[in-house]
């Protein structure tokens, strides 16, 4: 049985903030592996600060190729939308059953948890890892049994920061990883 993370986003683009967190996390906690979840356009909210779902999906891929405890996980794609994450979870249980899955939540969206579709049941079934962000403050004594709260070390990056600078001609290549800047800088004028 493998242990996987499941690490969901838009991933506009994918950045070290969300690579280091998904690395400290195969090495440093029970997790065999993280999956990014790249999630698809949702048809009723368009926004043009979306990048292409095929361009979201190919950075992630390209950022993770090297390191054996990546994957990515385009399960969404293929699943009604929008897609909720108690679908996704059932999914993923269904075509894997000898895998356990982790849901991995920073403490942005934890705060946020209670309004997602099934929350009771996401804890009920499934485990779930919430890591600390900054400006949120998590009550480790409030979480239910399933939950884990784990310690990680904070990166403050952030696709909109990689977005913007980008469009302001500023070169922020260290701040992603370098196959990712390389695909971008191919493409920026088509971009922005
Ligand atoms: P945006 O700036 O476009 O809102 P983002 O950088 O927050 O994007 P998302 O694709 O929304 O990236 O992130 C996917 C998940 O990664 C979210 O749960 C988010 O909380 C988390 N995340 C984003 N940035 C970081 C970071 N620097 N360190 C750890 N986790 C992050």
């Amino acid at each position: 049985m493998k242990r996987i993370g499941l690490f969901g986003g838009s991933f506009n683009p994918i950045h070290i903030g969300h690579l280091a967190l998904a690395n400290y996390l195969c090495e440093f906690s029970h997790l065999d592996e993280v999956w990014f979840m790249v999630s698809p356009q949702n048809p009723l909210k368009r926004n043009a600060q979306l990048w292409d779902d095929d361009l979201r999906l190919e950075l992630a891929r390209l950022a993770t190729e090297d390191y054996p405890k990546f994957k990515v996980c385009d399960i969404e794609f293929q699943l009604p939308r929008p897609s909720f994450t108690i679908h996704t979870l059932n999914a993923l249980k269904e075509t894997y059953p000898n895998h356990e899955f982790t849901l991995i939540i920073g403490a942005d969206n934890w705060a946020l948890f209670p309004r997602w579709r099934s929350a009771d049941e996401i804890i009920a079934r499934h485990k779930v890892l919430v890591y600390p962000r900054p400006g949120y403050e998590v009550d480790k004594d409030e979480l239910p049994p399933s939950i884990t709260l784990v310690e990680t070390p904070l990166l403050e990056v952030s696709s909109t920061f990689i977005r913007e600078s980008l469009e302001a001609g500023k070169d922020v290549r260290y701040f992603v990883h370098p196959k990712v800047w390389e695909r971008i800088i191919k493409l920026q004028k088509s971009l922005i």
